[in-house]
């Protein structure tokens, strides 16, 4: 069994081209932000009256939305290619575990493949309507942003500071909502293959690391009946990089 640690990692890498747009994507915010700062400034001290203040709010609000949409389609394009990566991969290698000297190989159903991937929900929503949330969370707070910095007449520093954050702070959400379902869909495939194949038992796998919290090293290496089995994140915690693993 790959460890689920080495398996993240992997397909993380598919996420480099999302981060450079999270970074263009601020740059020209930050080049707009500027230009505002510059048109007030005189005397090296920022003045705006609160109808320009409107005014240039109401302008850079559709350089914002079309911030956080274009990252909402990046995104909502890349994590259902990653999930299917990872359905097809771990499908592959628990398959030939399972089934040593079978050579009738049987894909998964396309209909159960989305099921698995973009089909499930946790608390009412799947994956792709919680990204869709995100960034209209994140497009409103950074017009909240920019628009308290204005209105008190924050430095331009502190500004730039406020919004690197923001973008710092939601790139880091949409790696663990990433993170997250990869670890997910790992145990949602392997555990179908399982039930498949008459697994009867399976055995709590903990990746013990510094962080791992109490009730995941509690359930380390413990035995369950498949169909009374916890399911890792579903039954513990986002985040959480435990495993089932067949016994008999
Ligand atoms: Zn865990």
């Amino acid at each position: 069994m790959l460890t689920l640690f080495v398996f993240s990692m992997k397909y993380n890498k598919k996420l480099a081209p999302l981060l450079v747009k999270y970074k263009i994507y601020k740059n020209e915010l930050i080049n707009e932000i500027n230009k505002i700062y510059k048109k007030y400034t005189k005397d090296g001290k920022f003045v705006i009256t609160s109808n320009s203040l409107n005014r240039e709010l109401k302008k850079i609000e559709p350089t914002i939305f079309k911030i956080s949409n274009g990252l909402y389609e990046q995104e909502k394009n890349i994590l259902p290619i990653i999930l299917y990566l990872v359905n097809d991969e771990v499908y592959g290698k628990t398959y030939n575990i399972l089934n040593k000297d079978s050579k009738d190989f049987k894909n998964m159903s396309k209909e159960e493949i989305n099921k698995i991937t973009t089909g499930f929900k946790i608390s009412g929503k799947t994956n792709l309507q919680r990204i869709k949330d995100n960034k209209t969370i994140f497009n409103s707070k950074l017009n909240k942003d920019i628009k308290n910095s204005l209105k008190e007449s924050k430095t331009i520093e502190d500004t730039k500071a406020l919004i690197e954050d923001r973008f710092e702070k939601e790139m880091k959400i949409a790696m663990r909502l990433t993170n997250n379902e990869i670890a997910r869909v790992y145990n949602a495939t392997a555990d179908v293959l399982y039930k498949q194949n008459g697994v009867r038992r399976v055995q709590w796998i903990s990746q013990l690391e510094q962080n791992t919290c109490g009730e995941c090293a509690d359930l380390d290496q413990e035995i369950f009946d498949i169909e009374d089995a916890p399911i890792p994140i579903i039954s513990t915690h986002t985040s959480c990089h435990c495993i089932l693993v067949p016994i008999d």
